[in-house]
């Protein structure tokens, strides 16, 4: 059972916002950098001269509102239809698909009136259905005011025997049947397999060619169990193109956690269109998600993702979205997660605040998110510290910073820490610094906490000195170890 969501509608982070934040981040501090951490653009294991790589022209197909409402706690009223189609519009998804009109009459009523908010209102998007491979769902199809409609029939032998129960020669010739009518009608096409990856390899190529010969604009592969990997992609989408001129849409399942990888192994092949959906949701554990389609792109190609799609929008739907299926965004969630751009680790901070580049491969600022480094842990560094005092205000130098780092440090052995423990200690330092008054660091610490406090506090300032001590003694062996280089040196010149 999936968890409520919270009524705040911020998704379990308390301070959450739309714009700009990943949540409430207690004891973390949002900084801002100006490096562009962009080092991928010169990455060494970069492809080069790939003709079959569509990673920098591929489309999305966005099943949201198809594959979407077949999640398990999905219900979608048309008032959430039209708001999630326009997000998904002003975020510039090339296409949006619909359930079909032919599940039910409210499913026609609502694809009809999506059909007209895309004429009034869309900037970018085409409007698809998904209907079965049949004259009768082809007809309603049509008359709804769709750019094209999808077709999609089984063609594994667990489909043809427990589904559907047809042949191949009768899933072609009706296929071809509904293509010509489609085309017909002017609208755009496309036929699909389903279970692709369970299908015979012969079959599948011989109805593909089928339908590419008589004008189909697309083909679907479908990995609708989720059980293809990133390799058997390659090798059936690559074939794929070797036998149709179309273009090829692909759509994979997350069963087995391969629906990102799968997508951007399918583009590298040659495989034209990705179906997505926000949140990656669908039937079962869903399909490739939006997010994390997005994630995996920019490191790919960033220009083309940027001057495509408007993806500071990402977080916006996903929380409408979550909302609207009553899910919390997990924690670890592409871009958008809790902790998808927050540093813990002394050294990962440290690193971070030099150039962010060093532990980042995607810039939040993209996204309109933010990054976090965490400052009230024991496993904090001095430079974290020295960044909150920053942004607090409170000029110190290396070696206070250093001091009130062993204190923070100490006190977050003895008990968890919140940012605003953080600050007053950072504060109460600074004043005993210049005052003769002592200030006590922490108020409310209970008489055995101060007691811990203190000999953690020893620990970490024996530790401070030590490391002092130690890089003392290492600068002098440096500085020892360079005389006889320098004397070599010189004989050598002199020689
Ligand atoms: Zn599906």
């Amino acid at each position: 059972m999936c968890p409520p969501a919270e009524t705040n509608g911020t998704n379990g982070h308390v301070n959450g916002t739309v714009n700009g934040t990943n949540g409430n981040h207690e004891g973390y501090s949002a900084i801002q950098t100006n490096q562009n951490p962009h080092p991928h653009s010169s990455s060494p294991y970069r492809p080069v001269g790939d003709f079959l790589s569509n990673v920098s022209r591929f489309k999305i197909i966005e099943s949201t509102l198809r594959e979407g409402e077949q999640f398990a706690n999905a219900y979608f009223d048309l008032e959430a239809k039209m708001k999630i189609a326009q997000a998904l519009d002003d975020f510039g998804v090339d296409y949006i698909e619909l359930t079909s009109p032919a599940a039910s009459e409210q499913s026609r009523l609502d694809c009809e009136a999506i059909c007209r908010l895309k004429n009034e209102k869309f900037k970018t998007a085409k409007i698809l259905t998904h209907v079965r491979c049949h004259m009768d769902d082809a007809r309603i199809a049509v008359e709804t005011g769709v750019d094209g409609v999808d077709v999609v029939i089984g063609t594994s032998s667990y489909l043809r025997e427990h589904s559907h129960g047809k042949d191949m020669t009768y899933i072609k010739n009706t296929a071809i049947e509904v293509i010509e009518f489609v085309k017909s009608k002017g609208l755009e096409i496309r036929f699909s397999s389903e279970d692709s990856f369970r299908s015979d390899l012969v079959d599948l190529l011989s109805i593909y060619s089928a339908v590419d010969k008589i004008g189909v604009n697309r083909v679907g592969i479908a990995d609708t169990v989720g059980c293809a990997s990133p390799r058997q992609v390659y090798d059936l989408v690559r074939t794929l193109r070797g036998v149709v001129h179309c273009d090829i849409e692909t759509h994979f399942h997350n069963d087995s956690g391969c629906a990102i990888a799968n997508a951007y192994c399918a583009l590298e092949a040659g495989a034209t269109h990705i179906d997505t959906s926000v949140l990656g949701i669908g039937e079962r554990n869903g399909i490739t998600p939006l997010g994390g389609l997005m994630a995996r792109m920019i490191v790919a190609d960033r220009d083309y993702v940027l001057s495509k799609y408007n993806v500071k929008k990402l977080k916006e739907i996903e929380d409408m979205v979550a909302d609207y299926v009553e899910v919390n965004i997990p924690f670890n969630n592409y871009i958008t997660g809790f902790c998808a751009f927050t540093h813990k680790a002394g050294i990962h901070a440290k690193a971070i605040l030099n150039n962010p580049s060093t532990y980042e491969i995607i810039n939040p600022a993209d996204f309109g998110m933010s990054r976090y480094v965490h400052f009230a842990s024991r496993l904090t560094g001095w430079n974290a510290i020295k960044s909150r005092a920053d942004q607090l205000d409170l000029q110190m130098t290396d070696a206070q910073i250093k001091l009130c780092t062993a204190k923070i440090k100490a006190l977050a052995d003895v008990r968890k820490i919140a940012i605003d423990d953080t600050d007053s200690i950072i504060r109460a330092f600074y004043h005993n610094l210049h005052s003769q008054e002592e200030r006590p660091l922490l108020e409310g610490l209970s008489a055995e906490e101060v007691k811990k406090f203190q000999i953690a506090e020893e620990k970490e300032k024996a530790e401070l000195t030590g490391t002092k001590e130690k890089r003392q003694l290492e600068e002098q062996v440096e500085a020892e170890a360079e005389v006889p280089a320098t004397k070599k040196t010189r004989t050598a010149a002199v020689a």
